[in-house]
């Protein structure tokens, strides 16, 4: 037991981070593409013009160009891409893998997991317990 805490704790280097920064960037490479054919097999003038939007656009531009679209699959795409952007940014400004709550490491298994987790567990189950049982805000 525990030495399987000790290894559970064992928390992400800056040498870690450029496989993240990987992991990250690819996952968000295939978020785009499913918002992409989604908006493009939605039939709607509006949308389809976007995808060809959203085919040219930048990382960090696609999020906004998006914010109006009100569609429950590809609103929770951009609410990843977001998350993955700022992922990235902690990642810029070596902030990444500190919880957000408690400054402690997030442990290395939850960001293999969860590439985009700024809390650690303890403070996530916290987080979560005191947002209730409320469904996701929308956009
Ligand atoms: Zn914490």
């Amino acid at each position: 037991m525990p030495q399987r805490a000790s290894q559970l704790s064992y928390s992400v280097h800056d040498s870690d981070f450029p496989h993240f920064q990987e992991e990250l960037r690819a996952r968000a490479h295939a978020l785009r593409a499913e918002v992409r054919d989604t908006l493009l097999k939605s039939n709607r003038e509006q949308y389809a013009e976007l995808a060809g939007q959203v085919h040219d656009a930048g990382e960090e531009s696609l999020a906004d160009l998006l914010v109006d679209v009100n569609q429950a699959e590809i609103a929770r795409d951009i609410r990843e891409l977001r998350d993955i952007e700022a992922a990235q940014r902690r990642i810029a400004n070596g902030s990444y893998g500190i919880c957000l709550d408690c400054d402690e490491n997030i442990a290395r298994a939850r960001l293999d997991a969860y590439p985009t987790a700024k809390r650690c567990l303890k403070c996530q189950q916290a987080h979560e317990k005191a947002q209730g049982a409320r469904p996701p805000s929308s956009l």
